[in-house]
């Protein structure tokens, strides 16, 4: 699972070039949205929603199962999200417990998942998609990704400490946005402060991704950075991480 505590932070970002690296590396991937209710992964991918009337696709996720719903397919990689259910503009507003938890296990227990590595975008904050994560589901690991402003780091650590209680495996965290490279005399340029609470914590550090326009424009037109030029300094961060 990829966590980061703060929104804004990059996880979706994170989950989504890692997932298409490890298929570019041989994996079979799967990525699963676990966002339920600000599901951003169809964007990323430049998928649209389908137009199906909403109640039914749910009905469907959480009860009438005839056969395993096959996952979404693009680029390589199995994709299921909340998103790919419902219009854009539609807040989905999934928050008992039950459900939550119906539809998290859903999506991983009920999917036709033909892959070997499932990677999971996590929701910000501790909330009950979080808790179902940690508490009900079989984690191998979990990755974090902050910036290094302390309020991003701080949230973060109650996350963290969400993980350990449950024993989930804490893989590492991925810094992002710290500086960006000035496009005119190519200096670097500082965005936050340089808090480093989760590598105190003993956290290792996977990597460092700077603030690039490529990462954030190339997201908006659904096609990921790392499907570009794999010897680019960005793809290859991710490759490292
Ligand atoms: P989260 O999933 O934590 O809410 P996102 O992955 O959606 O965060 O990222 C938030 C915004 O920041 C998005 O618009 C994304 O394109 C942008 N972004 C993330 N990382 C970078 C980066 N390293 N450089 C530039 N823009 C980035």
């Amino acid at each position: 699972a990829v966590l980061g505590g703060k929104g804004g932070v990059g996880k979706s970002t994170l989950a989504v070039n890692l997932a298409l690296t490890l298929a570019a590396m041989g994996l079979r991937v799967g990525l699963l949205d676990g966002d339920l209710n600000g599901p951003d992964i169809p964007h990323l991918l430049g998928i649209s929603p389908r137009e199906r009337p909403v109640p039914s696709r749910f009905r469907r996720v959480l009860g009438e199962r005839t056969s395993r719903r096959r996952p979404e397919e693009r680029y390589g990689i199995e994709v299921v999200s909340v998103g790919l259910e419902v219009p854009e503009r539609f807040p989905p507003v999934i928050s008992s417990r039950w459900l939550v938890g119906s539809l998290l296990r859903g999506f991983i227990f009920d999917v036709d998942w033909t892959a070997g590595v499932l990677v999971i975008d996590a929701p910000p904050g501790t909330g009950e998609e979080l808790q179902v994560l940690a508490g009900e589901l079989p984690l191998s690991g979990c990755i974090f990704i902050t910036t290094p402003q302390d309020l991003a780091q701080m949230d973060a650590e109650r996350t963290l400490t969400l993980m350990t209680r449950h024993g989930v495996q804490v893989i590492g965290v991925v810094q992002n946005m710290a500086s960006l490279t000035c496009p005119h005399c190519e200096r670097e340029i500082d965005l936050y402060g340089l808090s480093t609470r989760l590598a105190d914590a003993g956290v290792p550090v996977l990597g460092k991704i700077p603030f690039d326009v490529q990462l954030s424009v190339g997201a908006d037109q659904g096609r990921p950075l790392v499907l570009g030029d794999p010897r680019e300094p960005i793809a290859y961060q991710f490759a490292l991480i």
